[in-house]
């Protein structure tokens, strides 16, 4: 039987168990991946957001965490597989077969980029779909590109790979860039990026990597295609909350709903980070929330105790 139990070492989680550990709770976190630090493997740009920290890129502000995670005294388990969770008897079970027990449970599952579902997204991954411009423009330097969305992260992609590639055609299905004004500002006054509103892309297509498009723009209109070799998807991203089926209040996206002190709609269960934070996804939010449920859990075990 453990105080807590964690599910997810990303930022939130892990901010979560150190604050547990902190507050002498018998903490246990479950990471189904090899490693610690969830999206910040994904995070090439500088982190310049965080007050106190500033780093080259994600994996640099993971190793920041490093020491403290390595002095403290919680349980981590990576590439551990749930395969169900009872969140109202607070009981685990892991692939292994074993059952794990525990008073309070924290879920920092976190978020996944959600995919266009289009023939050739798949079949193309490391053959010409660019996971990240800061990372790959290099890559795709000299060469017509595509990206698709229109929020932040899709324009300043953008804008990173106009600095190197001929083209950059972006494609939206919205009738406006959701994006910040700034970015706006940026892409308009470049002539080499073309956007595409009230459109979509249909397909990708090729033969070893990416050669083309197809972006449909009405219905009932033709779908046009593009020459491109580069294409990159930022249309947002879905919780991960597929363990937890229908035993928990979440909005209409799938994002659990949580309380000012982070507990969700089944008592002594708690959301942190990504996972509940469709508005606010950072990384300040993730360390705070993660402090927060950590308090409440040890307030409450110790007025019980
Ligand atoms: C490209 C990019 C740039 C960014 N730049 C910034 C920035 O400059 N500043 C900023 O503040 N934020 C930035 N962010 C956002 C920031 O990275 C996130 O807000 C933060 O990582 C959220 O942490 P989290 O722990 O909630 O979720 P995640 O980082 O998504 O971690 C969730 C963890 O849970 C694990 N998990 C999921 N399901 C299960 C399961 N069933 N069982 C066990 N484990 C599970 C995952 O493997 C993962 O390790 C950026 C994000 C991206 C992608």
């Amino acid at each position: 039987m453990h105080d807590v139990i964690i599910i997810g070492a990303g930022p939130a989680g892990l901010s979560t168990a150190f604050w547990c550990d902190e507050l002498g709770l018998d903490t246990l976190v479950l990471e189904q991946s090899d490693r610690i630090g969830g999206q910040l493997h994904r995070v090439y740009n500088p982190i310049e957001n965080y007050l106190g920290v500033k780093t080259r890129n994600g994996v640099e502000f993971l190793e920041r965490f490093a020491g403290d995670i390595e002095s403290a005294e919680f349980d981590l388990w990576t590439q551990t597989e749930i395969t169900s969770v009872d969140l109202k008897a607070k009981r685990i079970s892991l692939a292994s077969g074993e059952s794990l027990q525990s008073i309070a449970i924290v879920i920092a599952s976190g978020v996944r980029p959600r995919e266009l579902g289009v023939p050739g997204e798949k079949e193309f991954a490391g053959k010409g779909m660019i996971e990240s411009g800061a990372r790959d423009r290099e890559q795709f330097a000299g060469h017509d590109v595509c990206v698709v969305g229109g929020g932040d992260a899709a324009v300043e992609n953008a804008l990173l790979l106009a600095e190197v590639c001929p083209t950059v055609t972006l494609v939206h299905r919205r009738k406006k860039l959701r994006a910040r004004r700034e970015f706006v500002e940026r892409l308009q006054a470049l002539h080499c990026i073309t956007v595409f509103t009230e459109s979509v892309l249909t397909r990708i297509m090729g033969d070893e990597t990416v050669q083309a498009v197809e972006i449909s723009r009405k219905a009932g209109i033709k779908p046009f295609q593009l020459a491109v070799r580069g294409v990159l998807i930022r249309i947002g991203v879905e919780p991960n909350t597929q363990l937890f089926g229908e035993q928990l209040e979440t909005d209409e996206k799938g994002f659990i709903t949580v309380s000012g002190t982070q507990e969700t709609s089944v008592p002594m269960v708690f959301a942190v980070g990504d996972v509940s934070n469709p508005l606010a996804p950072t990384l300040s939010g993730a360390a705070g929330a993660g402090a927060t449920a950590a308090k409440v859990i040890a307030t409450r075990l110790n007025a019980g105790k």
